[in-house]
Protein backbone atom coordinates (compact mmCIF):
# COMPACT_ATOMS: atom_id res chain seq x y z
CA UNK A 1 0.00 0.00 0.00
CA UNK A 2 1.00 3.14 -0.91
CA UNK A 3 2.85 5.52 1.99
CA UNK A 4 2.64 2.73 4.41
CA UNK A 5 6.87 1.69 5.28
CA UNK A 6 8.15 -1.57 4.33
CA UNK A 7 10.91 -2.87 4.04
CA UNK A 8 13.25 -3.37 0.99
CA UNK A 9 14.78 -6.96 0.96
CA UNK A 10 15.74 -7.31 -2.47
CA UNK A 11 19.14 -6.50 -2.00
CA UNK A 12 20.91 -7.14 1.24
CA UNK A 13 22.00 -5.33 4.08
CA UNK A 14 25.32 -4.82 2.52
CA UNK A 15 23.57 -1.99 0.11
CA UNK A 16 25.65 1.09 -0.43
CA UNK A 17 22.82 3.57 -0.18
CA UNK A 18 23.12 7.14 -2.06
CA UNK A 19 21.09 9.92 -1.02
CA UNK A 20 21.39 12.50 -4.11
CA UNK A 21 21.04 12.27 -7.94
CA UNK A 22 23.47 15.18 -9.10
CA UNK A 23 26.90 15.21 -10.47
CA UNK A 24 28.67 13.33 -6.93
CA UNK A 25 26.06 10.52 -7.37
CA UNK A 26 26.36 10.42 -10.88
CA UNK A 27 30.40 9.84 -10.21
CA UNK A 28 29.57 7.51 -7.71
CA UNK A 29 27.94 5.22 -9.36
CA UNK A 30 30.34 5.20 -12.20
CA UNK A 31 33.55 4.78 -9.97
CA UNK A 32 31.57 1.75 -8.03
CA UNK A 33 30.21 -0.07 -10.81
CA UNK A 34 34.06 0.14 -12.32
CA UNK A 35 34.95 -1.00 -8.99
CA UNK A 36 32.44 -4.10 -9.81
CA UNK A 37 30.48 -2.99 -6.55
CA UNK A 38 27.29 -1.35 -9.06
CA UNK A 39 24.87 -4.77 -8.02
CA UNK A 40 25.19 -3.03 -4.02
CA UNK A 41 23.72 0.17 -5.33
CA UNK A 42 20.57 2.03 -4.14
CA UNK A 43 20.25 5.61 -5.44
CA UNK A 44 17.44 7.60 -4.37
CA UNK A 45 16.75 10.94 -6.02
CA UNK A 46 13.82 13.23 -5.48
CA UNK A 47 14.11 14.72 -8.88
CA UNK A 48 11.90 12.38 -11.63
CA UNK A 49 15.04 11.82 -13.71
CA UNK A 50 18.15 9.71 -14.04
CA UNK A 51 21.29 12.27 -12.68
CA UNK A 52 22.32 15.05 -15.70
CA UNK A 53 25.03 17.70 -16.09
CA UNK A 54 23.51 21.28 -14.39
CA UNK A 55 26.32 23.60 -16.23
CA UNK A 56 24.66 23.86 -19.50
CA UNK A 57 20.88 24.69 -17.47
CA UNK A 58 22.02 28.87 -17.33
CA UNK A 59 23.22 28.30 -20.64
CA UNK A 60 22.96 26.77 -23.88
CA UNK A 61 19.34 24.93 -22.55
CA UNK A 62 17.61 28.65 -21.59
CA UNK A 63 18.55 29.82 -25.18
CA UNK A 64 16.73 27.38 -27.65
CA UNK A 65 13.65 25.41 -26.57
CA UNK A 66 14.84 21.91 -28.77
CA UNK A 67 17.68 21.96 -26.05
CA UNK A 68 17.55 18.87 -24.05
CA UNK A 69 18.75 18.20 -20.52
CA UNK A 70 22.11 16.05 -20.53
CA UNK A 71 21.99 12.78 -18.40
CA UNK A 72 25.53 11.10 -17.53
CA UNK A 73 24.11 8.11 -18.45
CA UNK A 74 21.66 6.15 -20.05
CA UNK A 75 18.79 4.44 -17.54
CA UNK A 76 20.51 1.65 -19.49
CA UNK A 77 23.66 1.90 -18.32
CA UNK A 78 21.85 2.16 -14.51
CA UNK A 79 20.15 -1.31 -14.78
CA UNK A 80 22.62 -3.32 -16.74
CA UNK A 81 25.41 -1.97 -13.93
CA UNK A 82 22.53 -3.68 -11.25
CA UNK A 83 22.43 0.14 -9.84
CA UNK A 84 18.46 -0.09 -8.49
CA UNK A 85 17.18 3.18 -8.85
CA UNK A 86 14.60 5.19 -6.62
CA UNK A 87 13.57 8.57 -8.80
CA UNK A 88 10.98 11.12 -7.92
CA UNK A 89 11.16 9.66 -4.34
CA UNK A 90 13.10 12.00 -1.89
CA UNK A 91 14.71 10.13 1.38
CA UNK A 92 12.79 11.60 4.03
CA UNK A 93 14.51 10.20 7.33
CA UNK A 94 17.93 8.35 8.20
CA UNK A 95 17.86 5.99 11.51
CA UNK A 96 21.38 5.41 11.66
CA UNK A 97 20.75 2.38 14.63
CA UNK A 98 18.71 0.89 12.19
CA UNK A 99 20.74 1.84 9.24
CA UNK A 100 17.83 2.18 7.23
CA UNK A 101 16.92 5.29 5.15
CA UNK A 102 12.91 6.03 4.98
CA UNK A 103 11.79 7.35 1.60
CA UNK A 104 8.96 9.95 0.92
CA UNK A 105 6.90 6.23 -0.82
CA UNK A 106 7.61 4.53 2.31
CA UNK A 107 10.05 2.16 1.32
CA UNK A 108 12.59 1.78 3.86
CA UNK A 109 16.06 1.08 2.52
CA UNK A 110 18.93 -0.84 4.77
CA UNK A 111 22.42 -0.03 4.26
CA UNK A 112 25.75 -1.00 5.16
CA UNK A 113 27.17 2.11 3.83
CA UNK A 114 25.29 5.47 3.35
CA UNK A 115 26.42 8.50 0.90
CA UNK A 116 24.84 11.81 1.45
CA UNK A 117 25.30 13.85 -1.67
CA UNK A 118 21.67 16.43 -1.66
CA UNK A 119 24.11 19.12 -2.88
CA UNK A 120 22.07 22.61 -2.16
CA UNK A 121 18.71 24.13 -2.51
CA UNK A 122 18.00 28.17 -3.06
CA UNK A 123 18.78 30.77 -1.13
CA UNK A 124 15.40 32.26 -1.08
CA UNK A 125 14.48 36.15 -0.04
CA UNK A 126 13.38 37.08 3.40
CA UNK A 127 9.58 37.94 2.96
CA UNK A 128 9.12 37.23 -0.44
CA UNK A 129 6.28 34.36 -1.00
CA UNK A 130 7.13 31.11 -3.28
CA UNK A 131 4.72 30.72 -6.29
CA UNK A 132 4.81 34.11 -7.59
CA UNK A 133 4.05 34.40 -11.29
CA UNK A 134 7.28 36.11 -12.81
CA UNK A 135 9.59 34.73 -10.52
CA UNK A 136 12.21 32.27 -11.43
CA UNK A 137 15.02 30.14 -9.36
CA UNK A 138 17.69 28.02 -11.37
CA UNK A 139 18.74 24.83 -9.48
CA UNK A 140 17.09 21.75 -10.93
CA UNK A 141 16.37 20.87 -14.62
CA UNK A 142 12.63 21.91 -13.62
CA UNK A 143 12.94 25.09 -13.38
CA UNK A 144 15.06 25.31 -16.21
CA UNK A 145 11.98 24.49 -18.48
CA UNK A 146 9.97 26.61 -16.67
CA UNK A 147 12.63 30.03 -16.69
CA UNK A 148 13.16 29.01 -20.52
CA UNK A 149 9.35 29.55 -21.01
CA UNK A 150 9.15 32.80 -19.01
CA UNK A 151 12.66 34.28 -20.08
CA UNK A 152 10.84 33.84 -24.17
CA UNK A 153 8.04 35.80 -23.29
CA UNK A 154 9.80 38.57 -21.14
CA UNK A 155 11.14 41.67 -22.16
CA UNK A 156 12.96 43.02 -19.30
CA UNK A 157 14.79 40.50 -16.86
CA UNK A 158 16.38 41.26 -13.26
CA UNK A 159 18.70 39.30 -12.11
CA UNK A 160 19.08 39.28 -8.12
CA UNK A 161 22.40 38.11 -7.18
CA UNK A 162 25.99 38.79 -9.56
CA UNK A 163 26.95 35.51 -8.88
CA UNK A 164 28.48 33.14 -11.40
CA UNK A 165 24.62 31.89 -12.32
CA UNK A 166 22.95 34.98 -12.09
CA UNK A 167 25.63 36.38 -14.36
CA UNK A 168 25.84 33.44 -16.75
CA UNK A 169 21.56 34.25 -17.23
CA UNK A 170 22.22 37.38 -17.49
CA UNK A 171 24.43 37.34 -20.41
CA UNK A 172 21.78 34.89 -22.07
CA UNK A 173 19.07 37.19 -21.61
CA UNK A 174 20.91 39.83 -23.17
CA UNK A 175 22.12 37.66 -26.09
CA UNK A 176 18.69 37.09 -26.76
CA UNK A 177 17.68 40.39 -26.97
CA UNK A 178 15.89 41.25 -23.42
CA UNK A 179 16.85 43.96 -21.22
CA UNK A 180 18.73 42.92 -18.60
CA UNK A 181 19.34 44.73 -14.94
CA UNK A 182 21.68 42.55 -12.21
CA UNK A 183 21.44 44.08 -8.88
CA UNK A 184 24.60 42.91 -6.60
CA UNK A 185 24.27 44.04 -2.72
CA UNK A 186 28.33 43.73 -2.66
CA UNK A 187 30.65 46.02 -4.11
CA UNK A 188 31.99 43.47 -6.89
CA UNK A 189 30.45 40.42 -8.96
CA UNK A 190 31.55 37.14 -7.77
CA UNK A 191 33.18 38.89 -4.81
CA UNK A 192 33.60 35.75 -2.91
CA UNK A 193 35.16 33.63 -5.24
CA UNK A 194 37.66 35.43 -7.80
CA UNK A 195 39.96 38.52 -7.51
CA UNK A 196 38.84 42.63 -7.27
CA UNK A 197 40.92 42.50 -11.05
CA UNK A 198 38.65 39.67 -12.61
CA UNK A 199 35.37 41.21 -11.19
CA UNK A 200 36.55 44.81 -12.30
CA UNK A 201 36.71 43.09 -16.07
CA UNK A 202 33.65 41.13 -15.83
CA UNK A 203 31.77 44.60 -14.24
CA UNK A 204 32.95 45.96 -17.67
CA UNK A 205 32.67 43.63 -20.19
CA UNK A 206 28.79 43.14 -19.10
CA UNK A 207 28.34 46.81 -18.57
CA UNK A 208 30.02 47.17 -22.67
CA UNK A 209 27.24 44.38 -23.83
CA UNK A 210 24.52 46.48 -22.08
CA UNK A 211 23.56 45.08 -18.94
CA UNK A 212 22.49 47.67 -16.64
CA UNK A 213 25.26 46.26 -13.25
CA UNK A 214 23.76 47.72 -10.00
CA UNK A 215 26.17 47.16 -6.76
CA UNK A 216 25.99 48.01 -3.27
CA UNK A 217 22.34 47.62 -3.74
CA UNK A 218 19.97 48.28 -1.00
CA UNK A 219 16.78 45.85 -1.75
CA UNK A 220 14.70 46.53 1.26
CA UNK A 221 11.04 45.83 -0.06
CA UNK A 222 8.67 44.68 -2.83
CA UNK A 223 5.09 45.16 -3.66
CA UNK A 224 3.07 42.50 -4.86
CA UNK A 225 -0.05 42.64 -7.45
CA UNK A 226 -2.44 39.73 -7.13
CA UNK A 227 -0.03 36.61 -8.24
CA UNK A 228 2.94 38.61 -9.79
CA UNK A 229 5.93 40.62 -7.99
CA UNK A 230 4.94 43.99 -9.29
CA UNK A 231 7.91 46.20 -8.00
CA UNK A 232 11.52 45.66 -5.77
CA UNK A 233 12.54 48.71 -3.76
CA UNK A 234 16.21 49.15 -4.95
CA UNK A 235 18.31 51.57 -3.37
CA UNK A 236 15.06 53.53 -2.30
CA UNK A 237 13.70 53.54 -5.76
CA UNK A 238 10.80 51.33 -6.81
CA UNK A 239 11.65 49.22 -9.91
CA UNK A 240 8.74 47.43 -11.95
CA UNK A 241 9.64 43.86 -12.86
CA UNK A 242 9.31 42.05 -15.62
CA UNK A 243 10.75 38.85 -15.08
CA UNK A 244 12.99 38.16 -11.85
CA UNK A 245 15.69 35.59 -11.15
CA UNK A 246 16.55 34.97 -7.89
CA UNK A 247 19.99 33.98 -7.85
CA UNK A 248 21.53 35.23 -4.04
CA UNK A 249 23.36 31.96 -3.55
CA UNK A 250 22.80 28.40 -2.02
CA UNK A 251 21.90 26.50 1.06
CA UNK A 252 23.76 23.03 1.78
CA UNK A 253 21.31 20.70 2.12
CA UNK A 254 22.06 19.36 5.72
CA UNK A 255 17.99 18.35 6.60
CA UNK A 256 18.52 14.90 6.50
CA UNK A 257 22.19 14.87 8.21
CA UNK A 258 21.01 17.86 10.65
CA UNK A 259 17.90 15.49 11.69
CA UNK A 260 19.77 12.37 12.08
CA UNK A 261 22.29 14.13 14.82
CA UNK A 262 25.76 14.51 12.02
CA UNK A 263 28.03 17.09 12.64
CA UNK A 264 27.20 20.21 10.31
CA UNK A 265 28.59 23.83 10.00
CA UNK A 266 27.22 25.46 7.02
CA UNK A 267 27.80 21.69 5.66
CA UNK A 268 27.66 18.32 6.68
CA UNK A 269 31.10 17.83 7.88
CA UNK A 270 33.44 15.56 6.46
CA UNK A 271 37.41 14.27 6.81
CA UNK A 272 40.00 13.65 4.21
CA UNK A 273 38.28 10.36 3.48
CA UNK A 274 34.30 12.01 2.92
CA UNK A 275 33.81 10.34 6.33
CA UNK A 276 31.09 12.06 8.32
CA UNK A 277 30.52 11.93 12.36
CA UNK A 278 29.58 8.47 11.62
CA UNK A 279 31.88 6.17 9.92
CA UNK A 280 29.19 4.18 8.48
CA UNK A 281 27.55 7.44 6.91
CA UNK A 282 29.80 9.73 4.08
CA UNK A 283 28.92 12.77 2.35
CA UNK A 284 29.90 14.27 -1.42
CA UNK A 285 29.69 17.29 -3.56
CA UNK A 286 28.42 21.05 -2.95
CA UNK A 287 26.36 19.64 0.78
CA UNK A 288 30.12 19.09 2.49
CA UNK A 289 32.34 21.17 4.40
CA UNK A 290 35.66 19.60 4.27
CA UNK A 291 39.58 19.89 4.89
CA UNK A 292 41.79 21.59 2.46
CA UNK A 293 45.87 22.22 3.08
CA UNK A 294 45.38 25.42 0.97
CA UNK A 295 42.65 26.56 3.21
CA UNK A 296 42.97 28.50 6.86
CA UNK A 297 39.46 26.41 7.70
CA UNK A 298 37.66 23.78 6.29
CA UNK A 299 35.88 24.44 2.86
CA UNK A 300 32.59 24.62 1.24
CA UNK A 301 33.03 24.82 -2.74
CA UNK A 302 29.96 24.53 -5.05
CA UNK A 303 31.59 23.13 -8.59
CA UNK A 304 31.43 20.08 -11.03
CA UNK A 305 34.82 19.25 -10.55
CA UNK A 306 34.53 19.42 -6.28
CA UNK A 307 31.88 17.15 -6.19
CA UNK A 308 33.44 14.53 -9.49
CA UNK A 309 37.00 14.43 -7.50
CA UNK A 310 35.09 13.88 -3.83
CA UNK A 311 32.71 11.38 -5.49
CA UNK A 312 36.47 9.41 -6.53
CA UNK A 313 37.81 9.91 -2.62
CA UNK A 314 34.62 8.38 -1.61
CA UNK A 315 34.25 5.68 -3.96
CA UNK A 316 38.31 4.67 -2.91
CA UNK A 317 36.98 4.64 0.99
CA UNK A 318 33.88 2.38 0.01
CA UNK A 319 36.17 -0.23 -1.56
CA UNK A 320 39.00 -0.10 0.91
CA UNK A 321 41.56 1.80 -1.45
CA UNK A 322 41.02 4.86 1.08
CA UNK A 323 43.42 7.69 0.21
CA UNK A 324 43.38 11.13 1.65
CA UNK A 325 41.19 13.70 -0.81
CA UNK A 326 44.00 16.08 -1.95
CA UNK A 327 43.06 18.32 -4.91
CA UNK A 328 43.40 21.46 -6.83
CA UNK A 329 40.00 23.25 -6.95
CA UNK A 330 39.22 24.42 -9.97
CA UNK A 331 36.37 26.10 -11.72
CA UNK A 332 34.68 27.14 -15.19
CA UNK A 333 32.24 29.94 -15.98
CA UNK A 334 30.49 30.90 -19.22
CA UNK A 335 29.17 34.38 -19.32
CA UNK A 336 28.02 34.92 -22.99
CA UNK A 337 30.97 34.93 -25.02
CA UNK A 338 33.43 35.10 -21.94
CA UNK A 339 35.16 32.07 -20.53
CA UNK A 340 36.49 32.33 -16.88
CA UNK A 341 38.23 29.61 -15.85
CA UNK A 342 40.07 29.79 -11.89
CA UNK A 343 42.26 27.03 -10.77
CA UNK A 344 43.23 26.79 -6.43
CA UNK A 345 41.72 29.58 -4.09
CA UNK A 346 42.20 33.20 -4.97
CA UNK A 347 43.37 34.58 -1.66
CA UNK A 348 41.25 36.97 0.68
CA UNK A 349 42.50 41.29 -0.85
CA UNK A 350 43.68 42.01 2.98
CA UNK A 351 46.34 38.26 2.73
CA UNK A 352 49.70 39.68 3.54
CA UNK A 353 52.40 39.22 1.01
CA UNK A 354 49.83 38.81 -2.18
CA UNK A 355 51.14 39.91 -5.13
CA UNK A 356 48.54 40.22 -8.70
CA UNK A 357 50.27 39.49 -11.94
CA UNK A 358 48.75 39.93 -15.15
CA UNK A 359 50.03 37.94 -18.21
CA UNK A 360 48.11 38.43 -21.92
CA UNK A 361 47.20 35.16 -23.77
CA UNK A 362 48.43 34.45 -26.95
CA UNK A 363 47.19 36.46 -29.68
CA UNK A 364 45.72 40.14 -30.18
CA UNK A 365 42.24 39.52 -28.10
CA UNK A 366 43.42 42.47 -25.09
CA UNK A 367 40.03 40.31 -23.23
CA UNK A 368 42.19 37.11 -23.37
CA UNK A 369 44.33 36.78 -19.64
CA UNK A 370 45.23 35.39 -17.01
CA UNK A 371 45.80 36.58 -13.06
CA UNK A 372 48.34 34.90 -11.38
CA UNK A 373 48.07 35.11 -7.49
CA UNK A 374 51.06 34.29 -5.29
CA UNK A 375 51.68 34.58 -2.11
CA UNK A 376 55.04 35.14 -0.60
CA UNK A 377 56.75 34.62 -3.43
CA UNK A 378 54.32 31.03 -3.74
CA UNK A 379 52.09 30.62 -6.87
CA UNK A 380 48.79 29.94 -5.31
CA UNK A 381 45.77 30.66 -8.05
CA UNK A 382 45.04 31.64 -11.63
CA UNK A 383 42.26 33.07 -12.95
CA UNK A 384 42.04 33.29 -16.85
CA UNK A 385 39.82 34.76 -19.28
CA UNK A 386 39.58 33.48 -22.19
CA UNK A 387 42.69 31.93 -22.32
CA UNK A 388 42.17 28.41 -21.83
CA UNK A 389 45.46 27.25 -22.66
CA UNK A 390 47.17 29.51 -20.15
CA UNK A 391 44.39 27.59 -17.61
CA UNK A 392 45.32 24.23 -18.69
CA UNK A 393 49.56 25.16 -17.99
CA UNK A 394 48.31 27.06 -14.65
CA UNK A 395 46.65 23.97 -13.20
CA UNK A 396 49.72 21.95 -13.98
CA UNK A 397 51.84 24.78 -11.92
CA UNK A 398 49.94 24.36 -9.22
CA UNK A 399 49.62 20.83 -9.07
CA UNK A 400 53.42 20.43 -9.17
CA UNK A 401 53.85 23.20 -6.69
CA UNK A 402 56.16 25.09 -8.62
CA UNK A 403 56.00 28.75 -8.61
CA UNK A 404 57.95 30.21 -11.18
CA UNK A 405 59.06 33.78 -10.65
CA UNK A 406 56.08 36.35 -11.23
CA UNK A 407 58.10 38.59 -13.17
CA UNK A 408 58.58 35.51 -15.44
CA UNK A 409 55.14 34.65 -15.49
CA UNK A 410 54.18 37.38 -16.32
CA UNK A 411 56.51 37.79 -19.70
CA UNK A 412 53.73 36.08 -22.73
CA UNK A 413 56.38 35.53 -24.94
CA UNK A 414 57.60 32.47 -22.41
CA UNK A 415 54.84 30.03 -23.12
CA UNK A 416 54.08 28.93 -19.43
CA UNK A 417 54.90 24.90 -20.26
CA UNK A 418 58.41 26.06 -20.51
CA UNK A 419 58.37 26.88 -16.30
CA UNK A 420 57.11 23.31 -15.97
CA UNK A 421 60.42 21.76 -17.56
C1 LIG B 1 22.34 26.40 -13.40
C2 LIG B 1 23.65 25.93 -12.85
C3 LIG B 1 24.82 26.14 -13.58
C4 LIG B 1 26.04 25.70 -13.08
N1 LIG B 1 27.18 25.92 -13.81
C5 LIG B 1 28.35 25.43 -13.36
C6 LIG B 1 29.54 25.59 -14.13
O1 LIG B 1 29.52 26.20 -15.20
N2 LIG B 1 30.68 25.04 -13.65
C7 LIG B 1 30.72 24.36 -12.46
O2 LIG B 1 31.78 23.85 -12.06
N3 LIG B 1 29.62 24.23 -11.71
C8 LIG B 1 28.44 24.74 -12.12
N4 LIG B 1 27.32 24.60 -11.36
C9 LIG B 1 27.43 23.97 -10.04
C10 LIG B 1 27.38 22.45 -10.15
O3 LIG B 1 26.30 22.07 -10.94
C11 LIG B 1 27.28 21.87 -8.75
O4 LIG B 1 28.46 22.21 -8.06
C12 LIG B 1 27.12 20.36 -8.81
O5 LIG B 1 25.88 20.03 -9.41
C13 LIG B 1 27.18 19.76 -7.41
O6 LIG B 1 26.90 18.39 -7.49
P1 LIG B 1 26.22 17.65 -6.25
O7 LIG B 1 26.01 16.25 -6.68
O8 LIG B 1 26.98 17.93 -5.01
O9 LIG B 1 24.82 18.36 -6.04
P2 LIG B 1 23.61 18.51 -7.07
O10 LIG B 1 24.06 18.37 -8.47
O11 LIG B 1 22.91 19.75 -6.66
O12 LIG B 1 22.67 17.27 -6.74
C14 LIG B 1 22.01 17.09 -5.51
C15 LIG B 1 20.82 16.19 -5.76
O13 LIG B 1 20.32 15.71 -4.52
C16 LIG B 1 18.91 15.69 -4.57
N5 LIG B 1 18.43 15.66 -3.18
C17 LIG B 1 18.59 16.58 -2.21
N6 LIG B 1 18.01 16.17 -1.07
C18 LIG B 1 17.47 14.95 -1.32
C19 LIG B 1 16.74 14.01 -0.53
N7 LIG B 1 16.44 14.22 0.75
N8 LIG B 1 16.34 12.84 -1.10
C20 LIG B 1 16.64 12.59 -2.40
N9 LIG B 1 17.32 13.45 -3.20
C21 LIG B 1 17.73 14.61 -2.66
C22 LIG B 1 18.60 16.98 -5.32
O14 LIG B 1 17.30 16.99 -5.83
C23 LIG B 1 19.66 16.91 -6.43
O15 LIG B 1 19.20 16.12 -7.50
C24 LIG B 1 26.08 25.02 -11.83
C25 LIG B 1 24.90 24.83 -11.10
C26 LIG B 1 23.70 25.25 -11.60
C27 LIG B 1 22.44 25.02 -10.81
Amino acid sequence: MANEPHLLNTKTMNSIVIIGGGHAAAQLCAGLVEAGQGARVHLVCEEPCEPYHRPPLSKAFLKNPDEAMQPHKAADWYREAGITLHLGDAATAIDRAARTVTLRSGTVLPYERLVLATGTRVRRLAGLPDGLDNVAMLRAVDQARDLRVRLAAAEDVTVLGGGFIGLEVAATAKAMGKTVRVIEVAPRLMGRAVSPELSAHVLATHRAAGIEVVLDAVVDGFAIDGTRLAELNINGKRQPVDLLLLCIGAVPETALAKAAGLDCADGIVVDAHMQTSDPAILAVGDCTRFPDRRAARPLRLESVQNANDQARTAVATLTDAAKPHDVLPWFWSEQGAMRLQMAGLVPAESTPGHVTVRRAAPGANPNAFSLFHYVDNQLVAAESANAPVDHMMSRKLLESGRSPDAAVVADASVPLKNHLA
